[in-house]
């Protein structure tokens, strides 16, 4: 005997979870199925987990701080501590939505609507029916009018490395370490690679190595900026490598051996405690069984779906393990973040009760911090732009983030995109201490709105001494682009 649901849903992580509650408030009785951890990447592996532990590690650093004519005395910090708030912290974001997931079980709630959450993998037997196969092997048969695929993504595997998720991790590895490593090679200096190592260079316990194999760090970022936060890192005592393409990582009884082919013809040896591999994700599909409900995925690996979330018939997909349009190209693109994933899911549900919910895309409005800075991108970067047919121009202004003669401004870059023939505006970066996050915002709504640098340059932001200077950094930018378009 199956159950039958209006919705099931594949992964309770942040699309499968706001699609859950939204189709409950709509009435439908939904069933959510997961494999491992509720809240998926985006609490145990991912934004809430490598925050805490930034966070952590921050205190920390404040605290170890000898530079202010006192010092902390007697500072120590072990690893099982840092991870068991990063834990504690995931679990209590994990029991809040658990119990919203009771409150609304059918056994409970009397509402319209209710959630059924089971515990397992799910993989398609037909377009209605899912089978949920638990830890212990048991296997159960769903029912549902309508799907929904959010499985998320994985991080992607180095050719010829095997993650033992022990001394060689990824970032769903980081907290089985059993203490701090002396010395951790960081393969890929994007997001998380330089998240990670400025965590753990802050904690001051280990020796940080960052290699990529650009010639430059965070490389889908603009070069002004991925040099700036590049010296930060050197700074912060991290050593980067760059052209450096990681060959193997041989493992020895009390260390690895991490080898390293460079560019210009000459290979090194780094010797280390741990290795973190983080190049990347990859869209999470495998063992769904699509090509048994006839779905295929595109080249990267993802689930297209249109503008409502759908993928075919009556199955939806929403989260990392989709794509989206990008609202300054219009070109379909797979940017993986959790706003999105949220919003989709939102949608989805929406969508099934008749609402005809349309997203308009994504911007790749990201934000990030590197020891004391802010690092944020929206839209396109310069590289990218001519790669769309535009005609990009870009100016990059230093200015301060509050007003000149009030204490504690920091410096501020802004990097602005525009394109000349259409002087529309098409993205912008920036890096600072302090006020970057909102700022960031203020232009990916231009983007949404397909705004011009001029249109932009007009817009009345918000001004007080604390918060900016009178101009704000990005109207100054954008003043300084139109010169030149
Ligand atoms: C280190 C790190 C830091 C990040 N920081 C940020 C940030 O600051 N801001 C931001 O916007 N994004 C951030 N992200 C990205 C963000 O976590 C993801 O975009 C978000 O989690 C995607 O949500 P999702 O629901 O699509 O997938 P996921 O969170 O990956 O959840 C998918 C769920 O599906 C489950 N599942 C998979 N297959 C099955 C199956 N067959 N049956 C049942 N269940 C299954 C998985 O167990 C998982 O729980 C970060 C990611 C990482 C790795």
């Amino acid at each position: 005997m199956s159950d039958k649901f209006d919705l099931c849903i594949i992964g309770g992580g942040p699309a499968g979870f706001a699609g859950a509650i939204r189709a409950l408030d709509l009435g439908k009785h939904v069933c959510i199925v997961e494999a491992d951890e509720i809240g998926g990447t985006g609490v145990m592996w991912g934004a809430l987990s490598s925050k805490t532990m930034w966070e952590l590690a921050k205190d920390y650093d404040i605290a170890a701080k000898v530079d202010r004519g006192y010092r902390s005395a007697g500072l120590i910090v072990d690893y099982a501590a840092v991870r068991n708030t990063v834990i504690q912290a995931v679990k209590e974001k994990q029991y809040q939505m658990l119990s919203q997931l009771e409150t609304y079980s059918p056994m409970r709630w009397k509402g319209p609507g209710s959630i059924t959450f089971k515990r397992g993998r799910g993989t398609f037997l037909s377009r209605e029916c899912i089978e949920v196969t638990n830890e212990d092997g048991r296997q159960e048969e769903i029912k549902a009018d309508f799907s929904l695929i959010c499985t998320g993504s994985k991080p992607r595997d180095f050719p010829h490395v095997t993650v033992d998720q022990k001394r060689i991790l990824n970032s769903d590895g980081i907290l089985n370490l059993k203490e701090f490593p002396k010395r951790l090679v960081i393969i890929g200096a994007g997001i998380v690679g330089c998240e990670y190592a400025t965590i753990f260079s802050n904690f001051d316990q280990t020796k940080v190595f960052l290699v990529d194999h650009q010639e430059r760090i965070i490389p889908f970022e603009d070069e002004d900026v991925s040099r700036f936060v590049s010296t930060n890192l050197k700074k912060n005592n991290v050593d980067i490598f760059h052209s450096a393409i990681l060959r193997s990582i041989n493992t020895r009884p009390d260390h690895l051996e991490v080898i390293l082919d460079f560019d210009d013809g000459h290979s090194e040896v780094v010797e280390a405690d741990a290795a973190l591999i983080s190049i990347g994700r990859t869209p999470n599909l495998a063992g769904l069984n699509l090509d048994r409900i006839g779905l295929t995925t595109d080249d990267i690996g993802f689930l297209t779906c249109d503008e409502n979330c759908l993928v075919k018939d009556n199955i939806y997909a929403a989260g990392d393990c989709t794509d989206a349009y990008h609202v300054v190209t219009g070109e379909k693109t797979w940017i993986p973040l959790a706003l999105r994933a949220n919003r989709a899911g939102w949608a989805v549900a929406d969508n099934i009760c008749g609402k005809d919910a349309k997203l308009s895309g994504v911007a790749g409005t990201a934000v990030f911090k590197v020891f004391d800075l802010e690092v944020a991108r929206t839209g396109l970067a310069v590289d990218e732009a001519k790669k769309f047919g535009f005609e990009p121009v870009k100016v990059t202004i230093k200015t301060r983030s509050r007003a000149h003669a009030h204490p504690g401004a920091s410096v501020i870059h802004v990097q602005m995109v525009g394109d000349k023939k259409t002087g529309r505006l098409l993205g912008a970066q920036m890096v600072g201490k302090e006020g970057v996050a909102h700022r960031i915002n203020a232009v990916a709504v231009a983007l949404h709105n397909q705004m011009t640098v001029k249109d932009y340059s007009q817009t009345d932001l918000a001004y007080a001494p604390p918060f900016g200077p009178t101009w704000d950094p990005t109207l100054t930018a954008a003043n300084q682009l139109l010169k030149k378009i």
